[in-house]
């Protein structure tokens, strides 16, 4: 039988065709007009969709480049910086900061559980020497959302920068940039924005690039000075990435369309109706208490390895879907909702799932995950038939 290919992991996600096919466009020069328009372009309809008055600059990397770099940018050795970890992407900060030589204090949570913006007021209160606090929007590794928002007006009261990874926040959680004193909102191309991996981007406020003008780090490659200087002239300071590029500020300009609540909307429409897929099944959820709408960790039933989960979604279905990340490996299993997807992608990702669980020999009746996204999806037709004539 055919098995077509379905990406259904948090990142990478499915591609916007449109973008794919821009970028066979990709013979242009980087220091010439065609290239300026193009790149002024995609940074303004990045900064509209990103919703800030800060300055939004483009990275070539994928996302933990752009993590590396409001390092680098915003601190200088030995400045201490709180880290917010609930998983492995919090760990990851925690990684990037010791290898720059900074004082990390670690506020930490076993995966599953966010971490609580009280938290971060307290560790603030105890160090008014801290110069950052870094933290994951959404715990993409385990399934959970932070508190941004009360968080950032914690920090907002202090001397110290605030820094999102919002990689896979962006486009799952609204995220108000400026109101809530998020200083670095860091994001990645082949996550919410339906374009393939290699490039990330970052907005900066005022605050983070005063702290620049102090800060001591080592940096070559990221300088984020030079970029926004090169990026005022339509310019990036190397080399783009330009097939990427193009395929970038194609899926922005789809995104523009749409609307950024919109597309929030769509992943948090798709995350709820997953976990009512779930409850429907008996499959308990990994993140109970936080979940966040990029991606849904459920939790292997009892006796089955999530890894068969995984590889039978691969081998009966071509579905690609992550397994646990680390010591989570086995236990439980996590499908995306970010980006380019839709309800006909989820009626088939909980069909399969629940033709995969009977299989196995899990207790589960055909149809009923499926008729719970069926009923979401028609409350949803006709809440979106009454809005559209109000
Ligand atoms: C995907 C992801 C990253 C970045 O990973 P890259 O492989 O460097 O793009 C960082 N943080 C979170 C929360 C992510 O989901």
């Amino acid at each position: 039988m055919i098995r077509k290919q379905r990406l259904l992991t948090p990142g990478p996600t499915p591609l916007y065709p449109k973008a794919l096919y821009a970028m066979l466009g990709a013979e242009i020069h980087h220091r010439t007009e065609d290239f300026r328009q193009i790149y002024k372009t995609l940074l303004s309809d990045l900064k509209e969709v990103m919703g800030t008055r800060h300055d939004v600059l483009v990275l070539v990397c994928s996302g933990t480049g752009a993590m590396e770099a409001s390092v680098t940018n915003c601190f200088s050795p030995g400045d201490r910086v709180i880290v917010c970890s609930a998983g492995r992407f919090g760990e990851r900060w925690t990684e990037i900061a010791r290898a720059y030589g900074l004082n990390v204090t670690i506020l930490e949570e076993p995966y599953g559980k966010a971490v609580a913006p009280e938290a971060v007021e307290k560790a603030l209160a105890a160090n008014p020497d801290t110069k950052g606090v870094l933290v994951q929007a959404t715990e993409s590794s385990t399934g959970v959302a932070h508190d941004v928002r009360s968080m950032g007006l914690a920090v907002k009261e202090t001397g110290a920068l605030f820094i999102v990874d919002a990689i896979t926040g962006l486009g799952t959680m609204p995220l108000s940039i400026d109101d809530w004193g998020l200083d670095i909102v860091i994001g990645g191309s082949q996550k919410s924005f339906m374009a393939p991996p290699g490039i990330a981007f970052l907005s900066i406020s005022e605050k983070a690039w005063a702290a620049m003008e102090t800060a001591a780090l080592p940096r070559y490659y990221f300088n984020l000075k030079r970029e926004r200087k090169m990026a005022a002239i339509g310019e990036s300071s190397w080399t783009p990435a330009i097939a990427l590029l193009l395929a970038f500020a194609e899926a922005l300009k789809y995104i523009k369309t749409l609307g950024m609540a919109r597309l929030v909307d769509n992943a948090q429409q798709l995350a709820r109706a997953m976990r009512a897929a779930c409850a429907a099944m008996g499959l308990e959820l990994f993140a109970a208490e936080n979940p966040g709408a990029a991606v849904t960790a459920i939790k292997a039933p009892d006796g089955m390895d999530s890894g068969v989960i995984v590889k039978e979604f691969r081998n009966r279905f071509g579905s690609v879907i992550a397994n646990g990340p680390g010591a989570l490996k086995g236990r439980i299993f996590r499908i995306g909702h970010l980006g380019y997807f839709d309800f006909p992608d989820l009626f088939a990702i909980v069909a399969e799932l629940e033709l995969i669980l009977q299989a196995q020999g899990f207790p589960v009746n055909l149809g009923d995950g499926v008729n719970a996204v069926q009923q979401i999806y028609s409350e949803l037709a006709i809440r979106n038939k009454e809005t559209a004539r109000a």
